[in-house]
């Protein structure tokens, strides 16, 4: 399965637009997490585990939603984040298809090949990944290269090591034997001490777990609380989310009887 070439083209410039909305001017984005709740997404990360599914693309009362799975390395995260904003842009819509759940992000089908490019596209775009090699790679030449350099476009376009050269494959800047050479080099030295090597962004590494639900629903969840909309065990288990309890946060007490959908029905109903 292949994409045309002006489906691609609109891709592109549908990433363009979207860094250009977020005001990137570095090659890569400082904060995706920051830069995707700017343009209108609500953004939601929990760490759900390491074998869970990745992220969700979701619009839920005229809402726009991602998840992404924080029990990932940041650089992956950041890829999730990206390929959801993807399918927002491309392929969701109010009328249409409300919502994509992603268990991977194999190229399953044309909208998941359409997101992975459209993320591919948005991190590291293909006149920026020029300009690095051009300005910050001296122009080295590409048979000089070694896994410190993938390392410094990885800390650059804050993208993982294994995406930066797929992405470099598809620019046609690596070839097969050279991108052989580098995986093989990241195994033999892995991503976290080249990185150190160039003093670069190890946290890329890393899994942040990071606890982020939008502000709005903490307040609507304890307004519900205090409107008596919802127990008090619906209060707790939607705070325990962000490793908050009752007492840390001011409510009025009595307990209500009935229910209402929380996060936690929500994120039950993706699995
Ligand atoms: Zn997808």
């Amino acid at each position: 399965m292949r994409m045309n070439k002006s489906r691609q083209l609109a891709i592109e410039k549908l990433a363009d637009n979207v860094r250009d909305e977020c005001k990137v001017t570095d090659y890569g984005f400082q904060n995706i997490f920051e830069a995707a709740e700017k343009i209108g997404y609500r953004v939601i990360r929990y760490p759900i585990g390491i074998d869970a599914f990745l992220g969700f693309a979701l619009i839920k009362d005229s809402e726009r939603i991602i998840f992404s799975n924080s029990s990932l390395i940041l650089s992956r995260e950041i890829f999730s984040i990206a390929h959801e904003i993807g399918h927002q842009k491309l392929h969701l819509s109010e009328q249409g298809l409300t919502m994509i759940k992603d268990v991977d992000f194999s190229d399953r089908d044309v909208s998941e090949i359409e997101a992975n490019y459209f993320a591919a596209c948005l991190l590291m775009p293909r006149e920026k990944v020029a300009k690095f090699i051009r300005h910050e790679l001296k122009n080295k030449s590409i048979g000089k290269w070694s896994g410190l350099n993938i390392a410094r476009i990885q800390t650059a376009f804050n993208v993982s090591y294994d995406m930066a050269l797929i992405r470099l494959k598809a620019l046609d800047i690596l070839d097969d034997t050279l991108m052989d050479w580098l995986k093989f080099e990241k195994l033999e030295k892995t991503a976290t001490r080249l990185l150190n090597a160039i003093n670069g962004n190890i946290d890329l590494c890393k899994s942040t777990e990071a606890k982020k639900l939008p502000a709005e629903y903490l307040e609507w969840v304890i307004s519900n609380y205090n409107e008596k909309l919802i127990p008090i065990n619906s209060l707790k288990s939607a705070l325990e989310y962000v490793d908050l309890e009752v007492e840390d946060i001011e409510v009025l007490s009595e307990e209500p009887e009935e229910e209402d959908e929380g996060f936690e029905d929500l994120l039950r109903r993706m699995d």
